[in-house]
């Protein structure tokens, strides 16, 4: 797997769950360190991607990102079905001397070809998605955009990480949830900032992102959303664990608006690029000392 550039560092942002704020940190952390230089922003929500909406880059390049579908040879097929046995996803029927394929289903993981003893599968190219590359405001920007109904989102964030590593600091904006394009793209990242609401639904969410890169050995510090609308429900789980919370964004109207104008926050209330490189600065150093 690609890592940052030499001596570079690779920060993830994630959350347990959509709609915490994650990428305005994320927007607001390249923004503020991209007047430093040497930064990428790399979009992995690649179901949603809405990172461009506040940094509005200059795409300069475009790949597609295929994976590999069974095609069967009729001719060759015996029926027996042990393609469909091998298919732990459910892609494959053989129902009588026909084979269903069920491309929305196939994971593109090359077990049916492998299943087959006549050879009667061969594998052919599908495009899921695409990649895409451009710069934004001095950083270097990398989006993945998966096509709509394809459910396999993450050999486009294996391709996106491909790609990184230009620069001195890389910043992923991960996928919601704890699922596996979650896991892809905090694998090798050196910290992460999970962004959680201060409720109790935001505590069992960020148990579980938690959860994720404790197994993944990724060390972890925490950035409290819309402080104040709730309670220190998650702030004692964090002093418990030992997580630092790393930074608090107070609920205010003016950032919800921003965000629903897709406006970045910084742009709006520039009073917060100190508190930003504040929390870059922590990332860091949280980053260093786990090395
Ligand atoms: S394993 Fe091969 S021969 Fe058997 S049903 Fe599948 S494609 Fe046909
Ligand atoms: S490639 Fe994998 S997921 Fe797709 S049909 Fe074959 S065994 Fe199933």
């Amino acid at each position: 797997m690609a890592k940052a550039a030499d001596g570079g560092v690779t920060l993830a942002v994630a959350s347990g769950k959509g709609g915490t704020g994650k990428t305005t940190v994320a927007v607001s952390l390249a923004l503020a360190a991209g007047d430093r230089g040497s930064v990428e922003f790399i979009d992995c929500d690649v179901e949603e991607p809405n990172a461009h909406l506040f940094l509005s880059p200059r795409i300069t390049g475009r790949e597609a990102v295929e994976i590999l579908v069974p095609e069967v040879d009729l001719g060759r097929c015996t029926f027996c079905g042990r393609c469909a046995e091998a298919c732990r996803f459910g892609a494959l029927a053989v129902v009588g001397r026909k084979v269903l394929f069920h491309p929305e289903l196939c994971h593109g993981c090359g077990l049916c070809a492998l299943a087959c003893p006549e050879r009667a599968i061969r594998e052919r190219p599908e495009a899921i998605g695409w990649v895409e590359e451009g710069e934004a405001q001095g950083v270097r920007f990398l989006q993945g955009i998966l096509n709509v109904g394809e459910p396999m989102a993450t050999p486009i964030v294996r391709k996106l990480k491909e790609r990184m590593g230009q620069r001195q600091l890389t910043i992923l904006d991960a996928p919601p949830g704890t699922g596996c394009p979650v896991i892809e793209t905090l694998k090798g990242a050196d910290f992460a900032l999970l962004v959680t609401e201060p409720t109790p639904f935001g505590l069992h969410d960020l148990r579980l992102a938690l959860e994720v890169t404790q197994i993944l050995g990724v060390p972890a510090g925490v950035v409290i959303s819309k402080d104040g609308i709730g309670t220190d429900t998650v702030e004692r789980h964090c002093r418990d664990q030992e997580i630092p919370v790393l930074l608090r964004i107070p609920m205010d109207r003016r950032i919800a608006s921003a965000y629903a104008h897709g406006i970045p926050l910084l742009e709006v209330l520039p009073e917060w690029t100190d508190p930003f490189l504040g929390l870059l600065e922590a990332s860091l150093n949280g980053a260093k000392r786990a090395r």
